[in-house]
């Protein structure tokens, strides 16, 4: 097993990490502890989502402006084409190019209505990500990320319907594909086997989602398409109210889930953060990265 060799032995990772805007001073003072104790594991870059419907452009726009500025840390800046227009769009990326952050992960987003309901392009905007792939493409040089769905997207008629979308964002100019959080290791092999008979060769980056709280992620995995497994409902069972046990058990969870991956042969890992350090920090000590 690779992950009890030695560091020294161990392959070279590259880490992301993504926060969200905070809406308040107090988390927004968390999202800076955070980052400046994920920071020395120089990651290859901290990304910012960008709040349903756009909700959070001024508050993404001003965290990567900040990151980039202060910490040194590589920025992506999330960005999203529901219910705005092309130019709307297009003034987004110039603003996150004068910011000086040259990274986007670039999504179609969801409707309004919510995560599910069909999507209805803006009349004057860009048709789905791969669409906005090409817009931002256009505009300049940026490293852009795309999102890709381990366990199918809710609205794919098929796998098919799923690969041919995900192939079309990469052939339109992004680099790679990071995952929606999954907790079965076998769902990631069975779509990363999909997408390389389909000819896609650029990295499908696994998402990582530390377990900070069973009742939170669960909802949220719950609308996103991404099941949660009867073991891993278990495994929390009777822990909403024993915070300590609850925290060892995510622990316990995720380094099992990276450590499988490591093991077989995963080198580049996103991380979805929710703004705290705690259980990424150990999980890149599993993957035996050290602060610099
Ligand atoms: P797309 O790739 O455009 O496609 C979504 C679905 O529509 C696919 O099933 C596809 O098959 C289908 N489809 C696309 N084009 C066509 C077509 N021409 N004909 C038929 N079917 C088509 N949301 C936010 O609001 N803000 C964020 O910051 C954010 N960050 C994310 C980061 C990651 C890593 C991931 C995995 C998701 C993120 N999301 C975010 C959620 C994302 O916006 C939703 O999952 C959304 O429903 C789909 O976006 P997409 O970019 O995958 O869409």
């Amino acid at each position: 097993r690779l992950s009890r060799q030695p560091e020294s032995r161990l392959p070279e990772i590259a880490v992301s990490f993504e926060f969200f805007p905070p809406k308040t001073d107090a988390m927004e003072e968390r999202f800076w502890d955070s980052l400046a104790r994920l920071a020395p594991l120089k990651p290859r870059f901290v990304s910012v989502t960008y709040g349903a419907g756009g909700s959070t452009r001024e508050r993404t726009l001003r965290m990567v402006s900040r990151i980039t500025t202060d910490s040194g840390v590589p920025a992506a800046a999330h960005l999203t084409c529901v219910g705005a227009t092309r130019a709307e769009v297009d003034d987004v990326v110039r603003g996150y190019a004068e910011a000086g952050v040259s990274r986007i992960v670039a999504l179609r987003g969801d409707p309004p209505a919510g995560v599910g309901q069909p999507f209805a392009p803006h009349p004057e905007g860009y048709q789905n990500a791969a669409d906005l792939v090409a817009g931002i493409r256009k505009l300049g040089d940026f490293d852009i990320s795309v999102a890709a769905y381990p366990e199918k997207h809710p609205q794919s008629l098929d796998w098919d319907a799923e690969i041919d979308n995900l192939k079309r964002k990469l052939d339109a100019g992004a680099a790679r594909a990071i995952t929606q959080m999954f907790f079965e290791n076998a769902d990631y092999w069975r779509f990363v086997e999909r997408a390389q008979k389909a000819g896609i060769t650029a990295p499908i980056v696994p998402g990582i989602q530390p377990i900070h709280s069973f009742k939170q992620i669960s909802g949220f995995a719950g609308r996103c398409g991404a099941l949660i497994p009867q073991w891993l409902a278990d495994r929390f069972e009777g822990l909403d109210n024993d915070p300590e046990t609850h925290a060892l058990v995510a622990a316990a969870v995720a380094a099992e889930q990276v450590t499988e991956l490591l093991d077989s042969g995963v080198t580049e890992f996103h991380f979805y953060t929710l703004n705290r350090s705690n259980l990424v920090l150990a999980l890149a000590r599993l993957l035996g990265i050290r602060p610099a």
